[in-house]
């Protein structure tokens, strides 16, 4: 089945008694068993939960893997994958990671004894290099956040197959609709649920699908041991959530695309990074592995002092952390997500303190633009009295 079918029919007649056609959610934690040693396969809701389940199915097929979990948030998420790996362990990282995922392997991984390493994924030689004799996963995010650097997919998994390593993606800002990174030998895929996903900015969750049933009992063993499960509101919200997710990306990606051409232009703008402008460096692998180029870009204001102008200026967009929602978002990433990254670090992955990122929303992109607009000719005005 086609996924935009897949997703307009999710949680439909789940329930054979009434035939709802929305996932009923079920609240209770605890399930009747019909007689001792027998289950209905729901016993308590930490381990398995009715609603949760629909969902855990459904993420599992849009990705094309055996399982899925769903978790409290994408850093719980990312958390349970990497219990996986045990002490002496080496994993190799995208350089601009999620800050939280960032913060996740500094302040804990290393903690137990798990070593990391940066590279850009976007370069195949650089993670070749960056392999050890203890290297056993490696952990990409395409495009990149917030510079929207593209890996090749195909060619990690050809490195990984090679080297033994597991290979995750955290594919939140392509979405299963647009990127299917099992389709190139992933073998986990994580997401912030959170962000296109739930699509709404009003539901915090996180996803995991394995590509196979044994990954997947050793992350149902971790999901139930550690408890950070999603609750089944949740579960109920995020499914409702996913149903427009065909629609809603690629009118985001349309926007985006009208949006980065208009900045590309632009005599205040000193760059701009968007996979579908044909100038960035990722275009060709990007559009090679996906079907299209998303909702997300950033771009350089030529000076820094425009940019505390431009987020007080803006009326339409609004200044706020997170993506991914109906809403258009202005967030400025050395501040705001990317503050636990050393500055060092941050600089040399293209982070400034001029680089501004779009969550591109659902909104008329002439309406939009002229939002930028007004508030850069604002910031230019301001700077240069
Ligand atoms: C937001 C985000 C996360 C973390 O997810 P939460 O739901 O906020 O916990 C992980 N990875 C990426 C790429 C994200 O954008």
């Amino acid at each position: 089945m086609n996924l935009d079918t897949l997703l307009a029919q999710l949680g439909n007649r789940q329930d054979p008694v009434t035939g709802s056609v929305s996932a009923p959610v079920y609240r209770a934690t605890t399930y009747a068993h019909p007689a001792l040693g027998q289950s209905t396969g729901f016993d308590y809701t930490r381990t398995g939960n009715p609603t949760r389940t629909i969902l855990e199915r459904a993420i599992a097929d849009l990705e094309g893997g055996a399982r899925g979990f769903a978790f409290s948030s994408g850093m719980a998420a990312v958390h349970a994958v990497m219990q996986l790996f045990s002490p002496g362990d080496h994993l190799i990282f995208s350089n601009d990671l999620y800050g939280g995922t960032y913060r996740l392997v500094e302040k804990f991984l290393r903690k137990v004894g798990i070593e990391a390493s940066y590279v850009d994924t976007s370069n195949l030689e650089e993670v070749q290099t960056a392999i050890q004799s203890q290297t056993r996963g490696l952990f990409v995010e395409t495009p990149t956040n917030p510079t929207l650097k593209v890996a090749d997919l195909q060619a990690l998994g050809d490195l990984c197959k090679t080297h033994q390593l597991l290979y995750i993606v955290d594919n939140t800002f392509m979405t299963p609709y647009l990127q299917r990174p099992m389709q190139y030998g992933a073998d986990i895929v994580v997401h912030s649920a959170t962000k296109f996903l739930g699509g709404h900015n009003d539901v915090l969750a996180g996803l995991v699908v394995t590509k196979t049933e044994e990954l997947g009992n050793d992350l149902y063993f971790i999901q139930n041991s550690i408890g950070s499960t999603l609750g089944p509101d949740d579960s109920w919200l995020l499914l409702r959530g996913m149903k427009t997710l065909a629609l809603r990306m690629e009118r985001h990606s349309k926007t985006a695309s009208v949006l980065a051409q208009y900045l590309s232009g632009h005599p205040l703008i000193a760059r701009v990074y968007y996979p579908g402008l044909e100038l960035h460096p990722g275009y060709a692998v990007q559009k090679k592995q996906s079907s299209d180029f998303g909702g997300m870009l950033s771009f350089e204001v030529i000076h820094e002092s425009m940019v505390p102008v431009i987020l007080k200026q803006v009326r339409l967009i609004t200044f706020a952390e997170s993506l991914g929602g109906t809403e258009t978002l202005i967030t400025y990433p050395a501040v705001q997500t990317h503050a636990d990254i050393p500055e060092k670090i941050r600089e040399a992955c293209g982070v400034t303190q001029r680089l501004l990122r779009l969550s591109v929303g659902l909104e008329n992109a002439v309406d939009l633009q002229m939002d930028l607009e007004n508030a850069l000719t604002e910031a230019a005005q301001i700077t240069s009295s």
